[in-house]
């Protein structure tokens, strides 16, 4: 069972209390793209063994988005951050890199 605290309202809970919303920090493509581009980012998603960032909604709480950085293999939370982000903050990466160095992310190093 994931534990998540929402970094909208403050409360921790179980996932239950939450819905999870797929890969975070995907580029939207819409009218003016390629297909290809469009087909991407409609089916064309990453799915680690290991880090994954993700999207996440207080369903049973606040109702916000936010996004969250898991490890899928031991289901270790890294830390939760607002939606309004491009990327994750310095400390989880840091938090990231303390437990599984080398890691990298896209164009996170
Ligand atoms: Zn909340």
């Amino acid at each position: 069972m994931l534990i998540l605290t929402c970094p909208c309202c403050g409360v921790t809970g179980e996932e239950t209390e939450f819905h999870g919303g797929g890969e975070a920090h995907l580029k939207r493509h819409g009218p003016g793209s390629s297909e290809q581009e469009f087909h991407d980012y409609l089916f064309s998603k990453v799915n680690p063994k290991g880090v994954h960032l993700e999207r996440w909604r207080h369903n049973n709480g606040c109702g916000k988005w936010f996004h969250a950085a898991r490890d899928t293999v031991t289901l270790e939370i890294y830390g939760t951050y607002s939606a309004q982000t491009t990327e994750p903050p310095q400390e989880i990466k840091d938090a990231i890199t303390a437990k599984r160095p080398g890691w990298s992310w896209r164009e996170f190093s």
